[in-house]
Parts: C-alpha cells; structure tokens; sequence
C-alpha cells in the first residue's frame, strides 16, 4: 500500500480528556511518527447538547504536556480545514444531499412523541426496512406531502437507508475479519434540521474522507459502528480510499473486571485523567497525573505498554523508542487491566533518570512550602541524590530528606527501646569528643575513625551506630550514615547527638 499514513484523533469535547482517550491519541502519534504520516486532531463537536466548555482547551493542554506532536489541527492549521466539525456545516449539508439525490437516505419526519409512542407499542423496536413504511418519511409519504412539509419548515432529520440481509465485513488490522449482518442495524440518523448539523456516523466518514484518512485508530467502544461506516463508505462511492480500521482493546479496571471507570480512580485512589480538571458546571474536581507528580515520560512509558508490547520485555522505552518499535501486530485484542501500581514505577525509574540538580529544583517549592529556605543549591542537591531511590514522586521527597533540614522532633520509641540503654549518653559523650577530634570531615576519613572507636572499645557495633543515627535522623532508617554526617558537617552533628542525649 503505497498511501501516506494520515491518522487523526477526534475527540469530542464533552469533558475533560479519559486516560482511555490518550492511550488513543498517543497509538496513532506512534504509528503516525514511525510511518512518516501525518496527525490530525479533529474536535467533534456536533453534538451540542453535550459540550462542555474548557474540554478543547484540556484536550490541547493534555496533549501537548505529554509530548504528543499534532501536524494538522484547529489551532495548527493545515489544507484539509476547518478541523472543527461544527465548522464545517455547508459541507455536510452537501454530502447529506448528495446521498438523498442518490436514494441511499431519505427524510423522516417523526416527532419524539410518535417515536416514543412506536416503542412504547412495539417490543423492541427499530427504525428499520421492516417498520420505516409504517413511519412519517419520504418513503411512506407522497412526494407533495414532502415538499410541504419540509417548505412549511417542520423539523426533520435524514436517515441512512440500510438494505437488510446484506453481510458487512468489517476488516481491522488487530481482530481481523469481523462480519455482521445489515439487518441487525437501524437506519441511522445522519443529519438534523433543528440545528443544522450532522449526526457522529456522517461526520466522521465525509471528514475521514475528505481529509485523506488513512487509518482510523480508535477505541474498542467504536467497534459496533464500524459496519455502519463501512455502507456508508459504499454509498458514498468512497470505498476504494476507505481507511483501514484498528479498534484498541479496552483499558479494564485494575483487577480486569470489566471496564475502567472514572469511579474506580475514586475509589482506588489514582487519576483517570491527564490533568486535573475541574468541572465547569458542578465545580468537582478531579485529580490529573500531572498534578499528582507524574513526569510526562512515564505516563507515555505506561501509556504505550496497556495494550501493546514490543515482543520482548522492554519496559523503559523513550518516545522516540516507542516510535521505532511500535507495531500494530503486538497490539492485543483483549481488554488491558490498568496496573496503577505499575504506573508508579514507571514513575520512580524515570524519577531516577533526572539528573539530581533538576530534582532538586523540583524539590525546593515543597522545602519553602515547608518554611525551609536558607540552603544552597548543593546541599539540596546533594540531600536529594542520597534520597532519591525512595521515591516514586518529588512530593516523597519531604519525608525521606526532611531530618536534613530539620532537626528531629521526636525519636522513634521502637528503636529507643530497642537501641537506647544507660550506658549509651555516655558513650554518646565519647561519640562527640571523637568527632569533635576528626579534622576531615568526609565519610572516607570519618568512617574508619568512628568505626575504629568502637571496636578498641569493644563496644556493639550495631547499639552504638543506631543509636547514633536516632539522633541524627530520629529513626533507624536513610541513607548511608558518614554520607548523611559528611554533608551535615560537624556542628550540625554534634548538635544533634547532644539533643539526643538531653531528650531521649
Ligand atoms: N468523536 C469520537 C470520540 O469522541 C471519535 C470516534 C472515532 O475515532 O471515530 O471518541
């Protein structure tokens, strides 16, 4: 196949962006990317009711933190636009008119209330060959009847004309060869008189069409409607340029129970959407991965790996990784269960990643917030470097390198009683005239020395340290005892251990 690879994502902005839908946007970046095609992001906005205002925004916002690059779009620009479907009305009034000319959809005038009173009389109803002569339509009633109805402006929709009994096959690059048959469908409402738009089906295949689509990489949900787009493809004549079909398999909630929800990040406390969004409307907030201290990369990291592999257990992919080694046959079928837990050590691996200097930067707003200024950039850095294999966010940062900035203010009582005897303010006392006596600080000249001390002395080796590190850091826990005293310095040191002595 010789067709440049033109992918879109096409989101319809009824509310912040799910972590489902970036998933999709990010598939067809990579697939975009590793083809040297094209990305478009379409906004679908024909369904008014349903708009929620802010949601392009975030779409934009969300996209661009996770560094997922758009080549064709609203604020872009490109030569397929308007990239706003709400904006491209005269073109689907005349796609719409082109399929009434050819008889492949026809005028229906019922009202809701008929509609409803047709359910109500019968059992599961469709608006379909076998009951479309029994309704108000251009088939049912006489052509002048038609004409007046529509010159007198009654409101009235088109719908597509489905011919029963006909197998449909659908071909998608993950599942195969998918077969259903027409008569299962109902003749789908494609455009609305009352407010002049076109319904999801319609606007979606003429703008796939028109803007040269060549592959429509979607969520599994969009499944049922693909054999409904491919008759109309038919109908249209387009068939020949049809897109090729991809339906991504479901991201399922943690334990593979069914789909994720934005209930399940509720309950099990993990963000379902990219950003915090707040809603418009009802004013809830609901929390982001970029507020809840993720790094964009292990996002996409995560991201990339709910639903596809690389064929071999490679975790840490860069994009530009990604990009090389994504491949739509290692995509899955089934549903991916969201492994939150695996998420956040992406997270800690990244975090490991940064260069120290950068982690501190990001860790200095949550020392002030704390009340803490006055450090240098080399001792946070320095502080942070010793900590960091602890955390899976910066905000962990506070409890595993707080006692480097504060002083204990309590001692943990296990490690008292455990550590803590009579005799130990004494040889604390002997600690401090050690250390007072050391001239070169540095754990490579202060270790041997106190660790000398204490075997001449016959003292326990563990007692002895521990209880040292109870003061310094007030619990038997951290990093690397003669790093943590080199870069607290002597007086510091000293300091402590002799709170410790009066307090403990
Ligand atoms: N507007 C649809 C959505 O919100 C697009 C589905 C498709 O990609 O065809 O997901």
């Amino acid at each position: 196949m010789d067709r440049k690879v033109r992918v879109r994502f096409a989101p319809s902005p009824t509310g912040p962006l799910h972590i489902g839908g970036v998933r999709t946007a990010l598939y067809n970046y990579l697939f975009a990317r590793q083809h040297g095609g094209d990305m478009i992001l379409r906004i679908e906005d024909t369904d008014s009711q349903r708009f929620v205002p802010g949601a392009e925004e975030y779409i934009n916002e969300s996209l661009a933190w996770l560094g997922i690059k758009i080549d064709e779009g609203v604020k872009e620009g490109g030569n397929y636009g308007p990239y706003k479907q709400s904006e491209r009305r005269d073109i689907y009034r005349e796609n719409v008119k082109t399929l009434l000319d050819n008889g492949k959809a026809y005028y229906a005038f019922d009202t809701p209330e008929e509609l409803d009173a047709k359910r109500q009389s019968t059992p599961n109803f469709q608006y379909d060959a076998s009951t479309r002569m029994s309704m108000r339509n251009s088939l049912s009633l006489p052509a002048e009847e038609v004409k007046r109805l529509i010159d007198a402006g009654e409101k009235y929709v088109v719908r597509f004309l489905i011919e029963p009994g006909r197998d449909i096959e659908v071909n998608d690059l993950i599942r195969g060869k998918v077969t259903i048959n027409s008569s299962v469908l109902d003749d789908k409402v494609l455009y609305k008189s009352a407010d002049d738009l076109p319904t999801y089906h319609l606007a979606n295949i003429v703008d796939d069409h028109l803007m040269e689509v060549s592959h429509v990489i979607r969520g599994e949900e969009w499944l049922p409607s693909a054999p409904l787009h491919v008759l109309l493809y038919e109908a249209f004549g387009w068939k020949d340029t049809m897109p090729e079909f991809v339906h991504l398999p479901l991201l399922l909630k943690p334990d593979g129970k069914g789909k994720l929800s934005k209930r399940d990040g509720d309950r099990l406390g993990f963000p379902v959407f990219p950003l915090e969004w707040h809603d418009p409307k009802s004013g809830d907030i609901s929390s982001g991965y970029r507020e809840s201290g993720y790094l964009p990369q292990a996002v996409v990291n995560f991201l990339a790996l709910l639903g596809w592999n690389p064929g071999d257990d490679t975790e840490i992919m860069s994009m530009e990784e990604l990009i090389n080694k994504f491949s739509l046959d290692h995509c899955s079928k089934s549903g991916a269960k969201f492994d939150f837990e695996k998420g956040k050590w992406f997270n800690h691996k990244y975090l490991q990643e940064l260069p120290d200097a950068s982690l501190a930067q990001m860790f200095k707003p949550i020392l002030e917030q704390n009340g803490i200024t006055g450090y240098s950039d080399e001792y946070i850095t320095r502080a942070v470097a010793m900590v960091k294999g602890r955390i899976n966010f910066v905000k962990d940062l506070w409890d595993q390198a707080r006692f480097f900035f504060v002083q204990p203010e309590s001692y943990d009582e296990k490690a008292v009683k455990k550590r803590w005897n009579e005799d130990t303010p004494r040889i604390m006392n002997e600690l401090i005239d050690v250390l007072n006596g050391i001239e070169d600080f540095s754990c490579a000249s202060a270790e041997p020395i106190v660790l000398g001390w204490i075997t001449d002395k016959g003292y326990h080796m563990g007692n002895v340290m521990n209880a040292f590190r109870l003061t310094v850091v007030g619990e038997c826990k951290g990093p690397h005892m003669f790093d943590i005293t080199e870069l607290m310095g002597k007086e510091e040191t000293v300091r402590r251990i002799k709170l410790g002595i009066e307090r403990i």
